[in-house]
């Protein structure tokens, strides 16, 4: 059936990439962003396509729309972004989740949260599994994202008990793919721009930290599939690849695939930075019937030949 959905943070990363897949599949889509770290780029290819919509609005402002489905996805992800107005990420994580909350009351919608491995902070108990509640520095540079987002889980929670909402939500662990930001830090761009172009990689620390590394389809496929789940399955569910590398582990791979000529450069480790973090993934695999497929080397293989494109002209973004 044709539904309506809402997808804030629709013109990112990861919210490009699922207004697509719900297009595919024949729904009506409305993509809400402030394109703060968004770009209109990133969805100009379904631009011509109907029935899609862009609608610029900042969710920590209410919003009034007609819609069968929420994902809120709205909210920058990366440290250097996040960290620019700290402020501001944490009123788009608190006063984003009260706003989309009340609109999926008004509407009886299902509304789902793309809540984050963060929520972890640097975490005791390896793997994380979701009874695990965290070790955040509720002061330091990452707390206004790290805490937003749990204070966006507690607002869920919170209407799902007091008002019978039926909410969702996910834990999205380091996802890759085409139309990752360039420039927004994070691993997996910053070191295959940085071998595209002959440049030093730079290893924060000395690389033994670890992460797992998801493709962004499968993401995409989680959150659909969580989505789709009965009222009685709220989550917090994991949704990640359980397959841990170490950053040393990735620069070399980025340096093999690409035939870079690049030097890896050591520098030094920001602050709060996360030691390691692997998702257990038991209960995904039980209640979504999901598990990712896809191999770092083959997703970055797609990853790098995005970036290789979108190097050569910077205009176009290349179809993945
Ligand atoms: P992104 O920065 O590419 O996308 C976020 C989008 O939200 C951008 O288009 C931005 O312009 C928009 N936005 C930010 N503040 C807004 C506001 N106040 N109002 C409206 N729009 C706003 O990041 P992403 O990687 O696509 O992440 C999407 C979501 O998934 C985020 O909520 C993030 O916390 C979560 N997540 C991502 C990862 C990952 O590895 N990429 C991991 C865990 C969780
Ligand atoms: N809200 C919104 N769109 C709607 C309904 C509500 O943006 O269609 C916002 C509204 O600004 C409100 C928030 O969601 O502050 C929480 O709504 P709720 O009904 O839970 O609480 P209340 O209105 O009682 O504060
Ligand atoms: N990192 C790195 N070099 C870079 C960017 C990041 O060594 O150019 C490290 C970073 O310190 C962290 C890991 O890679 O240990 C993942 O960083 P990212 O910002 O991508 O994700 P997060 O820390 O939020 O998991």
């Amino acid at each position: 059936m044709l539904k309506r959905i809402l997808v804030t943070g629709g013109a990112g990363f990861l919210g490009s990439h699922l207004c697509e897949r719900l297009l595919d599949a024949g729904n009506e889509v409305l993509c809400v962003d402030n394109f703060f770290t968004g770009t209109r780029r990133n969805v100009s290819h379904l631009l011509d396509r109907k029935p899609f919509e862009i609608l610029r609005h900042d969710i920590t402002f209410p919003l009034y729309v007609e819609v069968d489905e929420i994902y809120n996805l709205a909210c920058p992800a990366s440290p250097i972004h996040y960290q620019f107005d700290p402020v501001q990420t944490t009123k788009t994580s608190v006063m984003g989740a009260i706003n989309m909350l009340g609109l999926a009351k008004r509407l009886k919608a299902k509304v789902l949260q793309a809540s984050t491995s963060e929520v972890y902070g640097d975490p005791v108990e390896h793997p994380q599994r979701e009874e695990y509640w965290g070790n955040v520095n509720p002061v330091g540079i990452r707390a206004c994202y790290d805490e937003g987002k749990r204070c966006a889980e507690t607002l869920f929670f919170d209407y799902i008990r007091q008002h019978q909402l039926p909410a969702k939500v996910v834990r999205i662990f380091n996802t890759y793919g085409p139309r990752m930001h360039p420039n927004d830090g994070r691993v997996v761009s910053n070191f295959v721009v940085q071998a595209l172009k002959g440049e030093d990689i730079t290893i924060y620390g000395d690389g033994s930290q670890s992460r797992s590394f998801c493709y962004v389809d499968e993401i995409v496929e989680a959150m659909i599939r969580m989505m789709a789940t009965p009222p009685e399955v709220t989550g917090p569910i994991n949704i990640g690849n359980p397959v841990e590398f170490t950053i040393l582990d990735l620069a070399r791979m980025v340096i093999e695939i690409t035939g870079s000529k690049s030097q890896i450069r050591f520098k030094d480790l920001p602050s709060d930075d996360p030691k390691q973090r692997q998702p257990d993934i038991t209960r995904a695999r039980a209640e979504l019937g999901w598990e990712p497929k896809i191999e770092l080397r083959e997703g970055l293989t797609k990853t790098i030949a995005y970036f290789e494109e979108l190097l050569l002209n910077p205009n176009v973004v290349p179809r993945p």
